[in-house]
């Protein structure tokens, strides 16, 4: 997968993702003298289940102090786990945004709006000093910002990523990212997307370096796979680079082996195209798995975007579907176009640009309670010369998620 003139560049939501999705690749780099760059969006400074492990009194470390602690001991595992496979330091950029806390901001803390404030750290700018640019606050366009100059300054052939349908919001948020970033660039460098989060995936868990790392069923049929093989020494190596993150490993080491087997994988993520001249359905189809039993369709009729969404099981009474539509085109600012979400109940369907109420009477909503479907038709004026739409459907009850379908990127033109 890399040629000698390569030069890669790795992205990671968290220290480890780089050693697990893409170790035998930096690996493969280091062999080959290509230049290699990973990129850390977070400092993994709230992990759980390594909290669990690590907290005296046996309970998750909130303390801001302590969380910091954590990032900090994750910086150095980051370290030494690329030092293992002969990568130095000076090749590792952490930028030191909130852990668990990038999806929220890419739904909402774009332009006028407020920092967003980490969930541990309770800090709303990179609390870290060894981080890219300490100080940075946690908002979208300074993500986009750390992101594109690192692709400028770098130039690379290659872009690794984590997965868009990866079960981890951070994982998911960090390609949407990395590809808003190179769309605004106007780059066409190939993105190869890496899975660590699926549920019962891999399958089987645990430790089976001679079984190949398959994709999990079902996924998108439109994903097309491709897998670099492990040599015996790579496999070494990783399986030691994976050890250095002692605070994960020992939290749960049958997850984290799970990624030592004979190759590794990777997917590019296909734009789905919906233009008006396609009148029959393009649709976009929710997860199919059994936990998320919500899909949304779409089309362009008449000047509108039409969607609907179904759901399989009663919708409850508090229960409140999110339908994101980010329009995106070259020559604006990403930060500076709408960031729409609709928020639709039993009762009625308002209209927000992240957190801002806009009164409009052109949303056309319809819900039928009996066919369990919930029909809304939207003006293209609402997304003036996009070329793409980023989408998603999430339904929460109060604050929890109860199911969602993945982003999805539209190309409109
Ligand atoms: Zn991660």
């Amino acid at each position: 997968m890399i040629e000698n003139d390569d030069r890669v560049l790795i992205f990671a939501p968290h220290p480890d993702d780089d050693i697990l999705g893409c170790g035998v690749i930096i690996h493969d780099c280091i062999e080959r003298k290509v230049p290699v760059k990973v990129v850390y969006l977070t400092y993994g400074d709230g992990n759980e289940l390594s909290f669990i492990k690590f907290n005296k009194w046996d309970l998750p470390v909130v303390i801001p102090h302590e969380v910091k602690e954590m990032g900090e001991r994750r910086h150095a595992e980051a370290i030494a786990g690329e030092e293992n496979l002969g990568l130095d330091k000076s090749n590792l950029l952490f930028l030191g945004y909130p852990d668990f806390g990038t999806m929220d901001i890419w739904r909402k803390h774009w332009g006028v709006e407020q920092a967003a404030k980490g969930l541990f750290t309770r800090a709303n700018k990179v609390p870290y000093s060894d981080a890219k640019r300490p100080g940075a606050k946690y908002k979208g366009e300074e993500i986009m910002r750390d992101i594109s100059e690192i692709i400028e300054n770098f130039n690379p052939t290659k872009v690794f990523v984590s997965h868009l349908y990866d079960h981890h919001p951070d994982h998911q948020a960090l390609h949407l990212y990395v590809r808003s970033a190179l769309m605004t660039l106007g780059s066409s460098i190939p993105l190869l997307s890496y899975l660590v989060h699926y549920t019962h995936w891999p399958d089987p868990q645990g430790y089976h370096p001679d079984s190949p790392l398959e994709p999990p069923l079902p996924i998108d049929p439109e994903l097309v796979w491709t897998t670099s093989p492990l040599t015996e020494k790579g496999k070494g190596q990783k399986y030691n680079s994976i050890k250095k993150h002692e605070t994960q490993y020992k939290a749960n080491p049958t997850m984290l082996e799970s990624f030592i087997r004979t190759n590794e994988l990777f997917s590019s993520i296909p734009m789905i195209s919906l233009t008006e001249a396609k009148t029959g359905f393009e649709g976009v189809n929710g997860e199919v798995e059994s936990e998320h039993p919500i899909s949304h369709n779409i089309k362009i009729e008449d000047g509108n975007l039409d969607q609907i969404i179904r759901y399989t099981k009663v919708l409850e009474k508090r229960a409140t579907i999110f339908l994101y539509l980010f329009p995106f085109q070259q020559q604006v600012k990403f930060s500076r176009l709408p960031k729409w979400c609709l928020k639709i109940t039993k009762s009625h369907v308002r209209l927000y640009d992240q957190s801002k109420l806009v009164i409009s009477d052109k949303i056309v909503h319809h819900h039928d309670l009996k066919n369990r479907s919930i029909e809304v038709s939207i003006p293209l004026d609402f997304f003036p010369n996009a070329s793409h739409l980023f989408i998603q459907t999430v339904n929460k009850i109060e604050h929890i998620t109860v199911n969602w379908t993945r982003w999805k990127i539209l190309q409109l033109v």
